[in-house]
């Protein structure tokens, strides 16, 4: 097949792609014949990345042209999923054969592959993040052959969080439960001082909890519960929460915009995929004017983090649109920035001003250095790989991996040297 050479960027459009050429295969024949041929090669997901993570100095893949396969096992509670797949084309297939997924991230735009490749998360004490839910993957390897992981193979653990270093994922499976409605409810104005006694409580206040602040006054914005619509908690009341209010009507997570592409709220119950995402599904962003960056560490340090941060308030708001707490339960892939440990995730949503924006990051990762932060793969962050290195005991490991499937280095790119010093 040939390539072409449009001009292409990611979604926020602050990283045009420099790969030479662009493959939109067709079928896996086609896939594997493109990955065997190039010299250089990654695949591209939905390019919701915000960093050059994608890129290829030779040939860049999207997989969006395969077969858009959806295989539920109902007896076995898993379904196989074409990786190039965005969660809100799954996530409504799923919930028509009663199934669900327990966890998904803000935005349902984002691909399967994708997601899982970086560690994407959402919100809730117990629920890990998306790529937990993978119990297989079929990979193309370097030389276009087919390697299939199972959860309990030796590698497994490590190939799942892979940041697209290992080869190009074609199919996953994922771990189902049944289908379950969410109620949201969304309260306003929390001082931050009541965070210090009743941070792991407030979190626990449902089924996933994201708190907003701009950093710019010691307050909470706002705080999205979604809650089991079966446990009903907080009860759909007029009465403050921890002293919060009750929003009156539907709110978008950043302050002054339109409520209208936000999620259901005021405690209307709903299917897990119309109210665990921030966003609707058929509000379809094509591209965004933010950056972002996030940065997870152990949940026991969440109020001594939110302190750290609160100190830099005032070099981070005035570049900030809005920004996010969360937290994410631990897991066992090697790459995962919850490996092994509950954590707690500082988001933050910028204004597109790179420039401005990094040494506000920088700033962001010496506040929390103490803490250990692990950044979103995904998303910007200025740490040296000497600090990724000393933040993941399997990251050696890992690159034993990627010099097993990809020996001559065809899907390592700026971003891989940079990160992984490979
Ligand atoms: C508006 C917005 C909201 C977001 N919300 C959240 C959130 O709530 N939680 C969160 O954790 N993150 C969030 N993110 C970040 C996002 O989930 C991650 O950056 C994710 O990795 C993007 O997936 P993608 O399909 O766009 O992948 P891309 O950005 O296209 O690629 C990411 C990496 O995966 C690799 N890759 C992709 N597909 C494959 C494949 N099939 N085989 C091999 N490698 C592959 C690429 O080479 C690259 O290295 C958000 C991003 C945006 C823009």
């Amino acid at each position: 097949m040939t390539a072409t050479a449009t001009p292409r960027t990611n979604w926020a459009g602050n990283i045009a792609f420099a790969a030479p050429d662009f493959y939109r295969p067709a079928s896996l024949a086609e896939l594997r014949a493109v990955v065997a041929r190039a010299r250089q090669v990654r695949v591209l997901g939905t390019g919701h990345s915000f960093n050059d993570m994608a890129d290829s100095p030779g040939a860049q893949v999207s997989l969006a042209g395969l077969p858009p396969e959806v295989e539920v096992d109902s007896a076995a509670g898993l379904v196989r999923v074409a990786a190039g797949l965005t969660y809100g084309h799954l996530a409504s297939r799923l919930d028509r054969q009663r199934f669900a997924l327990r966890s998904l991230a803000s935005l349902p735009h984002i691909s399967v592959a994708g997601a899982c490749a970086t560690g994407t998360h959402g919100s809730g004490w117990a629920n890990q993040n998306l790529s937990a839910a993978v119990t297989g993957l079929e990979l193309v390897t370097a030389d276009g052959d087919i390697v299939e992981l199972n959860r309990g193979d030796g590698a497994f653990d490590g190939a799942v969080v892979h940041l697209g270093a290992l080869g190009a994922v074609t199919r996953l499976i994922l771990e189902l439960v049944p289908s379950f409605e969410v109620s949201q409810r969304v309260y306003e104005d929390l001082p931050l001082d009541v965070l210090d006694d009743h941070f792991a409580e407030i979190m626990a206040g449902g089924y996933s909890v994201s708190m907003f602040t701009d950093w710019r006054a010691p307050r909470l914005t706002q705080l999205w519960i979604k809650s089991l619509a079966e446990d009903g908690t907080p009860p759909v009341t007029e009465e403050p929460w921890f002293t919060a209010t009750p929003a009156p009507a539907a709110r978008n997570p950043v302050p002054g915009l339109p409520p209208a592409n936000s999620t259901a709220q005021l405690g209307e119950p709903g299917p897990w995929f119309e109210r665990l995402p921030h966003f609707r599904p058929e509000f379809t962003p094509s591209a965004g004017d933010e950056l972002q960056s996030e940065y997870l560490l152990p949940a026991e340090h969440a109020v001594d983090a939110v302190h750290a941060l609160q100190r830099a308030g005032d070099r981070i708001a005035p570049l900030l649109r809005i920004g996010e707490i969360r937290t994410i339960a631990g897991d066992e892939l090697w790459l995962s920035p919850a490996y092994r440990q509950d954590s707690v995730a500082f988001h933050f949503t910028w204004l597109p001003d790179t420039a401005a924006v990094l040494p506000v990051v920088t700033l962001i990762e010496r506040q929390l250095a103490p803490f250990g932060p692990r950044p979103h793969w995904g998303k910007i962050f200025t740490t040296p790989a000497a600090d990724l290195h000393a933040s993941y005991d399997r990251l050696p490991d890992f690159l034993d991996l990627a010099r097993h499937y990809d020996p001559a280095g065809k899907f390592r790119n700026a971003y891989t040297a940079r990160c992984l010093g490979r």
